[in-house]
């Protein structure tokens, strides 16, 4: 089928939740994608960074295949010799003593959710039902009802209530403004440390390590969402690493699976992983031998730290060529590790436009909240090709002021 037939046959059949670029994908090799006519594109989005590795990365295709043709499922009734290695390592990674094995990040989120209610009911004695979460401004933590309710994206909120009441939205990058929201009630913070799906935002230095400050004066849990600021993305293994804050809880998924299948995790140490006994959650994939081989693949390309520094190398080249392109139509960009987000002079163009744009120069990105563009290669990109990147982007924005 063409590119056109193929959109026209999703058309037909899928429910509309998604707006495509008009690309369709068929083969993958580290940072390039190929489409159905031949065409290849450096793909600078890495599946929202699930794919911070590449695609069809050697190792973890290897882990895969080995695991796929002995035993793929087993569910938590039964043990399997994968999970003990793979949440070893995992925790090991994060400096934690506990691993709860998902699949979505909205599941990990979930998960974090009902392990800090059950926290402070049975640590802190709050009133049962009466606990409380402090979330940021502009956050992201997934699709679910719960999670949905907390947003502030009229788009992924409005008209899937009722929500659930037990959250308290403050703004993000402001310390001040969230301990003012605690109550004697609240048990937790939730937060990403920096904001990816609002358009890479990252907060003023210092925030974190003053959350971590106020969550230990006050008794709340800090839960970090790491799902896409995890795993490397930053240069560092967690975002959170960058102010030297540790969370009690680190949620992570995306990267987790090596963009092969979802895996994610809620890891965090016993006297808090520990509130959950038999029986109060679970999941019928949750741990399976399959994600426990890609999972304990991607941890030990994490363990080095060379991919870590190969991104914090690379990093000031992503930068300067963003700087760059302030003179082009670019209004403000911010860069992390191998994680960008610029906002776009709407006169020039809207972020939609730009990346379709950019999509004739063979580049595929995404857009965000109208005028921003995210760009998240794969963390495994080489100088030369991160160049390359920058200058279709060049390219696109001059393509975008000429006409
Ligand atoms: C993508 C994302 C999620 C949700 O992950 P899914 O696997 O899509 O459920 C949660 N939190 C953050 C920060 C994310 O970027």
């Amino acid at each position: 089928m063409t590119t056109t037939e193929t959109i026209a046959a999703e058309a037909s059949v899928l429910a509309q939740t998604y707006a495509p670029l008009p690309v369709v994908l068929t083969a993958g090799r580290g940072v390039w994608v190929r489409d159905v006519e031949g065409r290849e594109y450096l793909d600078a989005l890495a599946g929202y960074s699930a794919l911070n590795f590449g695609h069809t990365h050697p190792l973890l295709v290897a882990a895969a295949e080995q695991q796929l043709r002995r035993l793929t499922l087993t569910s938590r009734a039964f043990h399997n010799d994968r999970l003990a290695g793979f949440a070893t390592r995992l925790a090991r990674l994060c400096g934690k003593d506990r691993v709860l094995p998902m699949n979505t990040g909205a599941e990990a989120v979930e998960t974090a959710i009902k392990v800090a209610r059950k926290w402070a009911y049975t640590r802190r004695g709050l009133p049962d039902g009466r606990a409380r979460i402090i979330v940021a401004e502009g956050n992201f933590h997934g699709r679910t009802t719960t999670i949905v309710g907390f947003s502030t994206d009229p788009a992924a909120r409005t008209g899937f209530g009722p929500y659930d009441g037990g959250f308290d939205v403050v703004p993000f990058g402001d310390a001040a403004a969230l301990e003012a929201a605690v109550t004697p009630t609240t048990a937790a913070v939730l937060v990403e440390p920096i904001q990816g799906e609002a358009g890479v935002i990252v907060p003023p230095p210092g925030y974190l390590a003053a959350v971590r400050e106020i969550c230990d004066r006050r008794g709340l849990l800090l839960l970090a969402d790491e799902v896409q600021s995890g795993l490397g993305r930053t240069g560092h293994t967690f975002a959170c690493d960058a102010e030297e804050v540790v969370p009690d809880i680190y949620i992570l998924g995306k990267a987790l699976g090596g963009g092969v299948l979802p895996v994610s995790a809620v890891v965090a140490d016993h006297e808090v992983l520990g509130v959950l006994g038999v029986g109060e959650h679970g999941s019928t994939f949750g741990g399976n031998p399959l994600a426990c081989a890609v999972g304990e693949a991607v941890v030990s390309l994490l363990e080095p730290g060379d991919i870590q520094a190969h991104v914090r190398r690379l990093s000031p080249v992503l930068e300067d060529g963003l700087a760059r392109f302030e003179a082009l139509g670019v209004l403000r960009h911010r860069v992390r590790g191998l994680w960008a987000g610029f906002d776009l002079d709407p006169r020039v163009a809207s972020g939609r436009r730009f990346c379709e744009e950019l999509q004739h120069h063979g580049v595929l990105a995404k857009d965000t909240h109208g005028a921003t563009v995210r760009l998240a290669p794969p963390l495994v990109i080489d100088e030369e090709e991160l160049v390359l990147l920058l200058e279709r982007v060049e390219s696109a924005l001059l393509a975008l002021r000429r006409s």
